[in-house]
């Protein structure tokens, strides 16, 4: 069979909702574009992708079953005006990761510098991308899927940080218990993105030290 090694990378994308865009003021567009493409780059980068495809293997999903990864260019809210860090339609094998806002960006720069934000960014996506392979799998049981991704991401960000050791503390932001607001719905993320920057991130600038 002449059946090509399908891979992760080559089925992302950055997608925009252009009718969405009129919400937004052209300097947040920019930001959100500038944001997308520097998440996207780091999700495509050989280490993560082939961590991902250790893990699919690892959880026996066949790497067919990822369809798409859209990397959404601007945030999405739920209802009760909550922001959103990813969400898996199994059924379709697509996989959505949204940023942050501009707003909590903002925040954060001014608390803890842009590279930390960017880092933090970088991690978030990754978390997310994690989060939702496994609903791939486990497509409504969230707590299963919280437990397996916080071990997943905790095996990368060791191997990481060897070269990296801040790749490890995000660790901490990312799944700080402590922030984390429980979701009643299953189909979407919730880990770390909930971050008070009050809270975790006030210990997060201990760790990065
Ligand atoms: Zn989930």
């Amino acid at each position: 069979m002449l059946e090509k090694t399908s891979s992760i990378s080559n089925k992302m994308l950055i997608s925009v909702d252009h009718e969405k865009l009129g919400g937004f003021s052209e300097r947040q567009v920019r930001f959100y574009l500038k944001y997308s493409s520097f998440v996207f780059k780091a999700l495509q980068k050989p280490a993560f992708q082939k961590f991902l495809q250790w893990m699919l293997k690892n959880e026996r999903i066949e790497e067919q079953t990822v369809r798409a990864v859209h990397v959404k260019v601007l945030p999405m809210r739920r209802k009760n005006g909550k922001g959103i860090a990813g969400n898996c339609d199994a059924a379709r094998g697509r996989i959505r990761i949204y940023p942050k806002t501009t707003k909590f960006c903002q925040l954060f720069k001014q608390k803890f510098g842009r590279n930390t934000l960017l880092f933090y960014a970088v991690n978030r996506a990754r978390a997310a991308l994690i989060h939702e392979l496994l609903h791939l799998k486990y497509v409504k049981d969230e707590r299963k899927v919280r437990e397996l991704a916080k071990g997943y991401f905790c095996i990368f960000t060791k191997k990481q940080s060897c070269q990296n050791p801040r790749e490890l503390s995000i660790y901490k932001i990312i799944f700080a218990t402590k922030s984390m607001e429980e979701t009643p719905s299953t189909d979407s993320y919730k880990p770390g993105i909930q971050i008070k920057l009050n809270g975790t991130c006030l210990r997060a600038s201990g760790v990065f030290r």
